[in-house]
């Protein structure tokens, strides 16, 4: 098999497999072709990576932070360096273009690796007067953390949530979803090579219930979920039943508001990166795409002209700029939006159908599709889709477009394209979002917060700002006496 790795899980410095555990295979999404067959995890390993983990973390907690630091930077150097053969991988895996893989996803990774082993000697405390007496603040880790994966960004995800975890001094074990199993044992390889002792940072594979016995187990100190709305309020449900620390970053239908006086070739690109980047399927794109009516008709002509001329096409082809959706199930999903967009009265004006791509008539390929005259209620309007599927509505004045825009469940992003900056930030303030962008849409770079307010989400990834969510604070009073004792 084309990707088969050495063994399904990767724990305590080591691949390992256990054959008792239930069988899955990995789907290339091009071809419908099995690249690879994995195990899930058992109870017994399970155990083993939180008990390996939790040694681990013992050890590493005690290092000088800047020796953490160097791992992880020495990590990044090593993803960078193999960036073309994980970038294959990573198209393998998600069926995602090469052209996309080479510079969005294992070079995310290493700068997210790069950055917080950058920070990880700067984590620190306060020192508090009280006059005379005082008080110091410690920012401690919070112990095993899990990670738990969605299947579009394999290789940023377990990334972006390693770095931070253990540049504050946590062990991680990480699940990434059984749609594409294969990038997170690379990262576990790769930050072992970089001097991370064995069981830092394990990968177990499987399905929900392996994710489920994590998130229960009581060596477990936090989870960091990426995934859905409905996953995530089960997750967070099991966490709190452990008072675990959680991270949720989850799903969206957020809405990018572009006005008259938008620059109109910016507005079009940003849309169409907000839609069809990966074949639509990112938690921020801007699916509720908001035209003011007069830009309206020269928006769709350009938009119409632009979206024509995508290739699509074989994702090992640097020259390919989309390629399919990741599995059979997800393709099933979107096709049903699209029937569901025709039924409810939506004009579309391009795409919804199946591509002629010769060699790759078996992969999960989808036309991008183009919908106008969207309303509020209609299903493409209100549920994310993950798709290449774009929505877009009219409006008319600016409190209009706010008002329509927050009416909705989620809250991950949102993008605003005007030449007048005075609105772009008075829009940003009343829009109901997490991660905003005035005149671009969808760049995440690690030094920027990510993460999304109202069903989205709760906590931050990236940043300074994770920081807070891998560590607690401990404090100590300072009393330099003497003791005042009624007694
Ligand atoms: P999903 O919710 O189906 O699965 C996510 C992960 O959770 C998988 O690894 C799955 O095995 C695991 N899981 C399922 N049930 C579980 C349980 N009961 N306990 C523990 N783990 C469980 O999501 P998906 O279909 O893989 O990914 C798509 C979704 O992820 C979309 O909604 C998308 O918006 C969201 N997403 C969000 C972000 C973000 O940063 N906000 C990024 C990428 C994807």
């Amino acid at each position: 098999m084309r990707a088969q790795p050495k063994a399904s899980h990767f724990i305590d410095g080591a691949f390992i497999e256990d054959k008792a555990g239930e069988v899955f295979d990995c789907i290339y999404p091009a071809t419908g072709e099995v690249i690879a067959r994995l195990h899930a995890a058992t109870p017994e390993l399970i155990e083993k990576a939180v008990v390996s983990a939790a040694r681990a973390q013992a050890d590493w907690a005690v290092l000088k932070p800047v020796e953490r630091g160097r791992v992880l930077r020495r990590a990044a150097d090593l993803i960078m360096a193999r960036n073309r053969e994980l970038s294959e991988l990573e198209t393998l895996d998600t069926g995602k273009p090469l052209q996309e893989t080479l510079v969005a996803d294992a070079t995310s990774g290493a700068e997210a690796l790069e950055f917080f082993g950058g920070i990880a000697a700067t984590i620190n405390g306060e020192t508090i007067n009280l006059g005379g007496d005082f008080a110091y603040t410690k920012r401690v880790p919070l112990g095993v953390c899990v990670g738990i994966g969605a299947w579009n960004y394999p290789t940023q995800i377990a990334c972006w949530k390693a770095a931070p975890a253990l540049a504050c001094g946590n062990a991680m074990i990480f699940k990434p979803s059984e749609t594409t199993p294969l990038c997170a044992l690379k990262v576990a390889e790769i930050l072992h090579e970089a001097g991370a002792p064995a069981g830092l940072f394990n990968v177990v594979q499987g399905m929900g219930p392996v994710g489920r016995a994590l998130v229960n187990h009581p060596g477990v100190a936090k989870v960091s979920l990426t995934g859905s709305v409905p996953t995530g309020q089960k997750v967070y449900a099991a966490a709190a039943a452990g008072l675990r620390n959680v991270t949720m970053e989850l799903g969206g239908k957020s809405p990018l508001i572009i006005f008259d006086d938008a620059n109109l070739e910016d507005a079009v690109g940003g849309a169409m990166l907000g839609n069809f980047y990966s074949s639509g399927q990112v938690c921020s794109n801007g699916t509720r795409v908001f035209v003011q009516s007069g830009i309206r008709e020269a928006f769709l002509k350009r938009l119409v002209e632009r979206t024509r001329v995508i290739r699509m096409g074989d994702p090992m082809d640097e020259d390919v700029q989309m390629g399919p959706l990741v599995s059979a199930a997800q393709l099933e999903k979107v096709q049903g939006f699209v029937a569901s967009g025709k039924a409810e009265g939506a004009s579309c004006l391009l795409g919804g159908g199946t591509p002629q791509v010769q060699g790759f008539e078996a992969g999960y390929f989808i036309e991008p599709t183009v919908f106008s005259g969207v309303t509020d209620t209609m299903t493409i309007a209100r549920e994310e889709i993950f798709g290449p599927v774009m929505s877009v509505l009219d409006f008319e004045t600016e409190d209009e477009v706010v008002e329509r825009a927050n009416a909705t469940e989620f809250g991950l992003s949102a993008g605003v394209f005007t030449a007048d900056l005075s609105r772009a930030h008075r829009v940003c303030d009343r829009l109901q979002a997490g991660t905003l962008w005035i005149n671009t849409y969808n760049l995440a770079p690690v030094e920027m917060p990510f993460g999304g307010t109202k069903m989205s989400g709760v906590g931050r990834e990236n940043s300074r700002a994770a920081i807070a969510h891998y560590t607690e604070i401990k404090t100590v009073y300072v009393g330099m006496g003497p003791v005042d004792s009624p007694y």
